[in-house]
C-alpha cells in the first residue's frame, strides 16, 4: 500500500504517522506542493529533453558539469527509501532513458555519472526521486565531502 506517498492532510495521516511528524515527513508527503510535479505538469517550465507516459527529462537549472540533466518518474515517489517493488520497472525505465539521452548528448565513451541522492545525508532537496545524469569532465570520488 502507497498511502504515504499520496498527498493527504496531516489531519488523516496514518496513526503510526502522527506520532509527532517530523519535518521531514511534512515535506516528503506533500506531493501536491512537489517542485518535480509541477515541472511534469507544465506548471513550471523547464528544459525538456524527453516525455513518455512514465518517465519525464529535463536539464537541472544549474548544472555541476558540462552536460547535468535529470530524469523523474512522473509518479510522485518522495525518495528512494520509499520505493516499493511494484517500483523496479518503473525506474529500470528512469535509468534506461538515462543512458539513452547521455549517448544523445555525446558522453557515451567518455562516461557519466548517473546519481540517486536520498535524505538529508546526500543532500536531497527535492522530495521527488531524480537521476543525476553528469558528465562531460572528470569527476573525483568519492564525491563531495562535507564542508
Ligand atoms: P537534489 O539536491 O535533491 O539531489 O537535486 C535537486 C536538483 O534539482 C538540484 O541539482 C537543483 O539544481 C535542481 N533544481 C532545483 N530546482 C529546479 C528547477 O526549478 N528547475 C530545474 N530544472 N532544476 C531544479
Ligand atoms: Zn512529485
Amino acid at each position: 500500500m502507497r498511502f504515504y506517498q499520496q498527498p493527504f492532510p496531516i489531519a488523516v495521516a496514518p496513526k503510526w504517522k502522527t506520532g509527532g511528524p517530523s519535518f521531514y515527513y511534512l515535506v516528503v508527503t506533500m506531493s501536491e506542493n512537489c517542485l518535480f510535479c509541477k515541472i511534469i505538469k507544465g506548471e513550471i517550465p523547464s528544459k525538456k529533453i524527453y516525455e513518455d507516459d512514465d518517465v519525464f527529462a529535463f536539464y537541472d537549472i544549474a548544472p555541476q558539469a558540462p552536460v547535468h540533466f535529470l530524469v523523474v518518474p512522473k509518479r510522485h515517489i518522495a525518495t528512494i527509501m520509499d520505493m516499493m517493488p511494484e517500483d523496479c520497472e518503473l525506474v529500470g525505465k528512469m535509468l534506461y532513458r538515462a543512458q539513452i539521452i547521455a549517448k544523445e548528448l555525446g558522453i557515451e565513451e567518455s562516461g557519466a555519472r548517473f546519481v540517486f541522492n536520498c535524505k538529508a545525508d546526500a543532500g536531497q532537496t527535492v522530495f521527488h526521486i531524480h537521476q543525476h545524469v553528469l558528465g562531460g569532465q572528470v569527476m573525483g570520488w568519492p564525491p563531495f565531502p562535507a564542508k
